[in-house]
This record gives C-alpha cells, sequence and structure tokens, in this order.
C-alpha cells in the first residue's frame, strides 16, 4: 500500500526513511548531480570551505606512521556516499598540506555506508585512519562517540529525514568540544516570492518525473519533495540551534545561517560555548 508520507506515524518514518535511501543508494550520486543541475556540488563546496579552519601541515603520515594522531575531528552525520566528508579531507590537503584530519561518517542506512566505501576505495584516504563509516542514528549517536571529543561536527541534507530536530542538535552539542563548530547544510526557504513560485513548480513536477525516470521510484523522490516543504524556515531553524545550546551569530541572513541560490539551500551555523 502507498501512502502519502504527511500522514506517516512518526514511529514509521524511520523506518521508511531507511528504505526510501536504500532504494536510491546506488544511484545517489547521479541522482544528486541530475535533480540539483550539479549545483548541490558548489553549495557543499563553499560549506566545507568556511568550516574547515587553518590548519599546520602533517609531521606524520596517517599510512602505517605509528606517531600519527588526528589533531582535527569531525564528524559527518548522515554522511551516507561521504560527500561531505571526502571534501573536508581534500580542503584540509589541498590547501593546507595537512593529513591530520579525521572523519567519522555516521549513517542509518547500510546501503548508503556501503556505497560511500565503494566510493572511499578509489582515493588516497581507503585504509587509512582518516576516514570511518559508522552505522549510526543522528537522535543517539553511537556510544564510542564521546562528550566533547568532537571539532566539527557537520550534517548535509540529512536532518530533514530526523524525526527529531531538537535530539539531533543536542545530540550534536554534546559530542562537540567547547568551541568545537556545527553545520547544517539543508534545503531552506526561497526568498524571492517569484523565484519560489518557480521553484516550488520545478521540484514538484520534475524531480518526481526525474525520479521515475532515472531511479525507477517516483515515491521517493515525491517524499524527498514534501520533506523540504515541511521543513522549518531559516529563522525557525537557527531558533532550534540556540535552544540546543550553540551560539549562532545575528538572527539573521549573513549571521546565523547564509543562503545559497536564493535560499534553495541554507547554512545554519553555531559554535558550542
Ligand atoms: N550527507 C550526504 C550528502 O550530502 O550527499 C548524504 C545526504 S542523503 C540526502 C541523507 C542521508 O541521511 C541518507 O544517507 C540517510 O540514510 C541519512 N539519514 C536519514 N535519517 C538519519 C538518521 N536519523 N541518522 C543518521 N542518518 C540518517
Amino acid at each position: 500500500t502507498h501512502f502519502g508520507f504527511k500522514e506517516v506515524p512518526e514511529s514509521l518514518k524511520e523506518s521508511l526513511v531507511g528504505s526510501v535511501f536504500t532504494s536510491v543508494s546506488p544511484k545517489y550520486d547521479v541522482l544528486n548531480d541530475s535533480m540539483s543541475l550539479g549545483i548541490h556540488r558548489l553549495w557543499k563546496d563553499s560549506f566545507v570551505s568556511e568550516l574547515v579552519p587553518k590548519m599546520p601541515p602533517s609531521m606524520h603520515s596517517p599510512e602505517g606512521d605509528k606517531a600519527w594522531e588526528p589533531s582535527f575531528r569531525c564528524l559527518d552525520v548522515a554522511g551516507g556516499t561521504g560527500d561531505i566528508a571526502l571534501r573536508i579531507l581534500d580542503r584540509a590537503r589541498e590547501k593546507y598540506g595537512n593529513r591530520d584530519v579525521q572523519v567519522e561518517i555516521v549513517d542509518l542506512n547500510e546501503g548508503m555506508l556501503h556505497e560511500g566505501v565503494k566510493r572511499v576505495a578509489q582515493t588516497m584516504y581507503y585504509n587509512t585512519p582518516q576516514i570511518k563509516f559508522t552505522h549510526g542514528n543522528a537522535q543517539s549517536l553511537p556510544t564510542h562517540i564521546a562528550d566533547n571529543s568532537i571539532d566539527l561536527y557537520t550534517i548535509a541534507f540529512g536532518i530533514r529525514n530526523c524525526t527529531s530536530l531538537p535530539a539531533v542538535l543536542s545530540e550534536a552539542y554534546r559530542v562537540l568540544k567547547p568551541g568545537g563548530r556545527l553545520g547544517v547544510l539543508e534545503f531552506g526557504k526561497v526568498s524571492n516570492p517569484l523565484f519560489r513560485e518557480f521553484y516550488r513548480q520545478w521540484s514538484f513536477s520534475v524531480i518526481p518525473l526525474m525520479g521515475q525516470v532515472l531511479a525507477g521510484d517516483r515515491d521517493s523522490y515525491q517524499y524527498l519533495v514534501e520533506s523540504i516543504e515541511k521543513f522549518p524556515s531559516q529563522p525557525e531553524f537557527a531558533k532550534l540551534v540556540q535552544e540546543a545550546g550553540f551560539q549562532t551569530g545575528e538572527m539573521r541572513e549573513g549571521g546565523a545561517w547564509t543562503d545559497y541560490t536564493n535560499g534553495i539551500c541554507t547554512f545554519w551555523r553555531g559554535v558550542k560555548a
């Protein structure tokens, strides 16, 4: 039986999200590119370039060097196939010659993690302690991730699917070190009224159609579009970030959040006091 996602009880949502991402995981990266016309790459690049701080070049190699220790620990939650994690590692290495960063990807869906592992196998990070994949839930992170242990927590296009936004944010707050940073990348609300109407029409017609044609799965993409509509506005979500304890900067665009492409995508920031 098919039922519209709005009527789905919260308790069922998690298992349905699991099956949505299982059905799309092998084609996930291709679908992202087609549906956003490749623009999600630019959003992710901007997000990561702001969040990775300046760092000194590495003294030790992450490949079999016993003295290697991560000097900067990142947690990429709902990390899927590793889009953000790989960008973080590349940014530190390419810009600062630093390979002391470690990123742990946590995702609820094993199909996505599996695609991520296959992808990392094509990179220099494979078989190094720089990247780890963990099966787990954003709302109650795996117990080996200790309080006050993380320098940077990222969640990109993943928090929208979680049943409790406050639970995700309070877990992020708990595991971050004091001074550690939170970055949330998610679909926002388009600010220009004309563009908003165009975008609405486009997403409700073109996205499910592309899902049908490219993935043979209209329903999953219909759900994705509906979940974007239901997600809080930029100031509403920034308020939740503050309520979780984070310092966010001023409650405006350019402060607590930054809009990309007129708010199609938004980056919310926070610092653990
Ligand atoms: N961050 C990646 C990116 O930007 O390409 C993947 C985003 S993908 C749209 C959303 C991911 O969130 C999926 O891999 C899904 O399995 C994961 N997810 C959904 N709910 C989750 C939860 N409660 N805890 C952890 N991961 C979750």
